[in-house]
């Protein structure tokens, strides 16, 4: 896994918070604040959401040579002709797509059926996506601009979450749409973008790094499965910067990001597609 680049610029100035709302038709502004990123912060969660302190939380920080080392595993076991459950996403070339900020992220809200993600014989719906800068896994200890995350669930609700760095780069076309208009932390509106090319989010086939932990906002609730992609996106400085100017100043001093986790006795593996 390639380390960021130590020049992360502003990377702790910055910020995303990533809220996973799931299947909640999130009003912009809720009427009360049980949390954010400033007085009631990470620090304080478990207090209010004893979830926060358990012993699988997300996010952590990737060690990028035990990475490598099991991709190195995974490319030979390949080459043996044996085949594991791997991971695979379908997403369709475009959707109709809402876009609103809920005081905590921007949150990119998919029509359902659009998109699914596929563990083994086990299939996930994409539900939305959001951000958090600057990212909230770190490879070891540096953290990247920009984080995106893909919230899928499976019929029984449980969750499965595609992480995708952003370094700086090119622009990114495919977010483009999105970024066009990025509503504002008091801004009310759900923006819908049409044609929005969802395919074109992630790969088919990834190689991803994948753990077992949690939401990374409150209620923090375990047994989410994580997939953290071995292959970065890139966003132009003005498109990080975009998305920055919301969430940083008073409410978001460190960003819209929840700081790294103890691994506790969790494994980490890399998985790659079928
Ligand atoms: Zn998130």
């Amino acid at each position: 896994m390639k380390r960021p680049p130590r020049s992360t610029r502003r990377a702790i100035a910055a910020a995303v918070a990533g809220l996973l709302t799931v299947g909640v038709a999130a009003t912009a502004v809720d009427a009360v604040e049980d949390w954010n990123y400033n007085d009631l912060g990470p620090d304080t969660w478990a207090e209010s959401f004893p979830e926060c302190g358990g012993a699988e939380q997300s996010p952590i920080n990737i060690d990028a040579e035990a990475v490598d080392a099991a991709l190195a595993q995974l490319k030979a076991e390949k080459r043996g002709a044996k085949k594991v459950g791997g991971i695979s996403v379908d997403y369709d070339k475009s959707a109709t797509v809402e876009v609103f900020n809920n005081t905590h992220t921007v949150q990119v809200d998919i029509p359902a059926g659009a998109g699914s993600f596929t563990i083994g014989e086990n299939t996930y719906d994409l539900l939305q996506f959001h951000f958090h800068a600057p990212s909230e896994h770190a490879v070891d200890g540096v953290l990247h601009p920009l984080e995106m995350h893909l919230v899928h669930a499976n019929a029984d609700g449980e969750l499965a979450v595609l992480g995708i760095f952003m370094e700086e780069g090119r622009a990114n076309k495919v977010l483009a749409p999105i970024w066009a208009d990025l509503p504002d932390v008091d801004d009310t509106r759900r923006i819908e973008v049409d044609d929005f090319r969802l395919s074109k989010l992630a790969p088919k086939k990834p190689t991803a790094v994948s753990y077992m932990g949690s939401l990374t906002t409150p209620p923090c609730s375990e047994s989410v499965s994580w997939f953290v992609l071995d292959q970065d996106q890139q966003m132009s400085e003005e498109q990080i910067d975009d998305f920055e100017e919301i969430f940083s100043g008073e409410e978001f001093p460190e960003g819209n990001r929840r700081p790294v986790q103890p691994l506790n006795d969790r494994e980490i593996s890399v998985t790659g597609k079928n």
